[in-house]
């Protein structure tokens, strides 16, 4: 069907699926943008193509642009990667349209499960277990939407049908600011995501966040591949994941697992994908799904053995899924930290050249970084540089063998956080496993801060 994929994409993860590209022997081009003519993958890549100037608007997420280049250097498929046009239902179709593969999943479920208010609706008939919240979209009319809102019940959160990014939610905690908090987040949700659609969900106070990674065929095989724990967040964006999650259930997580796979099934889901859910006293709560691979895949190949990217390749090429259900056997513990060129302190994106990048390596040790030293990192992209993985039989030994690795990794020239990793490796509440969505942040607040120094003997 396809012998050469284009990557829509950059930095780590564009070197990642160039990688498992080679490994079936598969042709790549890099579509890369003038900021970006020095990445690790444009230099391995089978060939490579300029789409336009460092503004991701006019580059990576120039579809007509993209579209062209594929069909120039003869690409029968788009791989989009994470983040810019990987989760645009209009982008998917115009591949398709274009007499090319998308892998991914069809035009038709990314519309479905991008729309929050739509893909709530097809859980809750898949039968997966969803926050409460407001039956579909809220009313334009005021006392309509307060009668609802006291149903749902206080605390809650408004939130943008169409929100993403941690982006276009408002926590509504007394009926009196009801009002103020719809107004304001349907005029942000407008600007920003251009539907101005909103919901309510109750607000859960202390919740975890777990999620499940799903890989289905078109042949209408499923599976579920465990879970993530990512509740280690700032301004809900996930700093450090793993997997398994520490201390649920297994009987329980089967079920939501395999409530997934029935969900996917429902839908007609192509692909990887991941349902998000907040897990708190016991339960799971469903509050997104990502049609895309998502940044943290790697914790889940390593417990599963499944290279999740080159299965998406086979998936794609017409191949049915290489495992089944009954195969799968979850071993060990995984770990990844995202390294981010940031000041450690204020978060501050730090651009610049990278003088020196030393990589760690040993036993149960994965780097998935496009890095390289005298690498120019621009400014016009996300700040993750790097993501450590690290596994070990237990928690305790991927821990420590983090810990080791952390210590070994220098990155000269720019800001970056693996002081704050290097810490957190080290703090209490990490260590014993199970915090919640707010502990990074509570730390923090309390002045919790990065060590320069590997602590290792700790
Ligand atoms: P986005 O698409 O912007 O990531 P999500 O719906 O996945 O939005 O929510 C992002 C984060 O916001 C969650 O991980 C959680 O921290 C918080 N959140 C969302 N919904 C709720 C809720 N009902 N109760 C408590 N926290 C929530």
């Amino acid at each position: 069907m396809f012998d050469s994929v284009l990557i829509a994409s950059r930095g780590e993860i564009a070197l990642r699926i160039l990688r498992a590209c080679r490994s079936l022997n598969i042709q790549t081009v890099a579509a890369y943008s003038e900021a970006d003519a020095d990445l690790r993958h444009v230099a391995l890549a089978d060939r490579a193509i300029c789409v336009g100037p460092a503004a991701a608007a006019r580059s990576y997420l120039n579809q007509k642009e993209l579209i062209s280049a594929a069909r120039l250097m003869g690409a029968g498929a788009v791989h989009p990667g994470y983040g810019f046009l990987s989760e645009r239902a209009d982008f998917a179709q115009s591949v398709e349209d274009a007499g090319l593969v998308f892998i991914g999943p069809t035009p038709a479920s990314i519309r479905l499960m991008g729309d929050k208010v739509s893909a709530k609706q097809a859980m809750l008939n898949a039968g997966v277990p969803c926050v409460a919240g407001s039956p579909g979209q809220l009313s334009e009319d005021i006392e309509t939407v307060k009668r609802i809102a006291a149903e749902v019940g206080y605390p809650l959160i408004v939130k943008a049908a169409g929100g993403g990014g941690g982006r276009g939610m408002r926590i509504v905690r007394r009926k009196e600011d009801l009002a103020q908090a719809v107004e304001l987040t349907r005029e942000e949700a407008a600007r920003a995501f251009g539907n101005p659609a909103l919901y309510i969900e109750r607000f859960l106070e202390n919740p975890r966040h777990v999620e499940i990674q799903v890989m289905t065929d078109s042949h209408g095989n499923a599976v579920w591949l465990g879970e993530r724990d990512c509740s280690m967040q700032r301004r809900h964006q996930k700093v450090i994941e793993e997997s398994p999650a520490p201390g649920i259930d297994r009987k329980v997580l089967a079920n939501i697992g395999e409530r997934c796979v029935a969900a996917c099934r429902h839908i007609g889901y192509r692909g990887a994908g991941t349902f998000e859910f907040l897990y708190e006293n016991g339960e799971f709560f469903f509050i997104e799904m990502n049609t895309r691979i998502q940044v943290e895949h790697p914790v889940t190949e390593w417990v599963s053995g499944v290279d999740l990217v080159a299965e998406q390749l086979r998936v794609a090429l017409g191949a049915r899924l290489s495992i089944r259900q009954e195969d799968l056997q979850l071993r060990g513990h995984a770990i990844e930290c995202r390294i981010n060129a940031e000041d450690a302190w204020t978060f501050t994106p730090s651009p610049g050249v990278v003088s020196q990048w030393i990589a760690p390596g040993g036993p149960g040790v994965r780097v998935d970084s496009h890095l390289y030293s005298g690498y120019r990192i621009p400014p016009h992209y996300d700040s993750l540089v790097a993501k450590v993985i690290t596994y070990g039989d237990t928690r305790d030994q991927a821990i420590a063998r983090m810990r080791v690795a952390l210590g070994e990794t220098e990155i000269q020239g720019v800001a970056n956080n693996l002081g704050l990793h290097r810490a957190l490796l080290c703090e209490k509440g990490f260590v014993a496993g199970g915090f919640n969505i707010h502990h990074l942040e509570t730390l923090l607040a309390q002045g919790f801060g990065p060590v320069k120094e590997t602590d290792n003997d700790l």
